[in-house]
């Protein structure tokens, strides 16, 4: 089933191939079953292939040679952590019952020292979410400078919001806090992925996540027995697509059960419609808006924590876009500078210096 993923996947044409391994808990598998991973990538895709493969893991289970093959690979690897000890221990405990917070850091000092590439995810409950400013030095005192957050909101089978999920007036003010925390000091040595898609959006337009996206045909999950569905929150009987053993990619990505997900994105509330943070919101993902007869034009259930968030920042943020602009435009006059030929040429910086010797370097 591996390798029918694999080799027909990279039978497609992609500018980048992105896999990203997540279970339960994809470190349970072993380096071996990494190993055959890269194998079977060598094996069927082109000499050309460029192939992006990421890891989400609890960290508990990395070892120095998972990590070496990471490194060698140049595997991403998002490791959950939701805090210091005491906080990451109240939900991430053993099926004893015993935290995992140890265990957790042990996993990710290994990444350090292999030079894996890591960020931290952190989920935010009911266990941190009055906890930002501590949480965001914490991870940054501990030398972790990738930062992503995501609100833990889960519903029963009744739609109701689960105990240990956050409240919409939580999630603004975690994300308001985290923001204060962030910006004073570390905006060029800190990168938090809820503020750089900002960014990215706001600055060159591009959906970082998909959250922002107008259209949820954002990717496939496989699942271990080769079933496939449209989203890793929407695992479910009725959205169900293909397998990977008997249903092509383009058979899936054209079936209209596929297009027909992906389009209940841009079916928002109408009170979005006249939002001013539409741009960035896009209306929320569809896992905080179909609580209600599963229906998309539901207004999401953080939304006015998530206006109280981009209201907080946008001042700030816009800021921020300005100071990125002008240190391109400078960037980019530096660039104009560099000689288009003559490598021992004096360095335009005005060392003396041959210019590859000095910034040619
Ligand atoms: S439902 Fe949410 S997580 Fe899934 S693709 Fe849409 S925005 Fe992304
Ligand atoms: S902030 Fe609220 S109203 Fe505005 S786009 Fe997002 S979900 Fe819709």
């Amino acid at each position: 089933m591996l390798e029918r993923l694999i080799k027909t996947y990279m039978g497609t044409r992609q500018p980048v191939y992105s896999i990203c391994w997540q279970g339960g808990e994809p470190a349970l598998m072993g380096t071996n079953f990494f190993l055959k991973v890269i194998e079977l990538q060598k094996k069927h895709g082109t000499a050309k292939a460029r192939i992006n493969n990421s890891v989400q893991t609890n960290a508990t289970l990395i070892t120095e040679r998972m990590a070496q093959l990471f490194a060698r690979y140049k595997f991403l690897v998002g490791c959950s952590l939701d805090g210091p000890e005491k906080i990451h221990n109240k939900y991430r405990v053993t099926t004893k019952g015993n935290g995992t917070h140890k265990e957790a850091i042990k996993g990710i000092e290994i990444l350090k020292r292999y030079n894996v590439q890591f960020n931290i995810l952190t989920l935010v409950s009911q266990a941190n979410v009055d906890n930002a400013h501590e949480i965001y030095h914490y991870l940054k005192n501990m030398g972790f400078y990738f930062h992503q957050y995501i609100p833990c909101v889960e519903f029963d089978k009744n739609k109701n919001l689960l105990p240990f999920s956050i409240k919409a007036e939580q999630w603004g003010r975690f994300m308001c806090n985290l923001f204060d925390s962030w910006y004073p000091n570390d905006i060029f040595s800190v990168s938090v992925r809820n503020f750089d898609s900002i960014l990215s959006k706001k600055i060159d337009g591009i959906n970082d996540i998909c959250v922002m996206g107008k259209n949820c045909c954002q990717y496939f999950v496989v699942e271990y027995n080769g079933d496939i569905y449209p989203c890793d929150f929407f695992v479910e009987k009725q959205l169900k697509l293909g397998n990977i053993m008997e249903t092509s990619w383009e058979e899936m990505l054209d079936s209209p059960a596929y297009v027909k997900f992906g389009a209940q994105k841009k079916l928002w509330n109408e009170k979005c419609s006249t939002c001013d943070h539409l741009e960035l919101c896009a209306g929320d993902c569809l896992k905080n808006r179909m609580y209600a007869q599963n229906l998309p034009q539901n207004i999401s259930c953080l939304c006015p924590g998530l206006k109280t968030f981009f209201n907080h920042t946008r001042h700030r943020s816009d800021i921020l876009c300005e100071t990125i602009q002008n240190l391109r435009t400078k960037e980019q006059k530096m660039i104009d500078k560099i000689p288009k030929s003559g490598r021992n040429d004096p360095c335009f910086c005005g060392s003396g210096i041959k210019f590859k010797k000095c910034c040619g370097k």
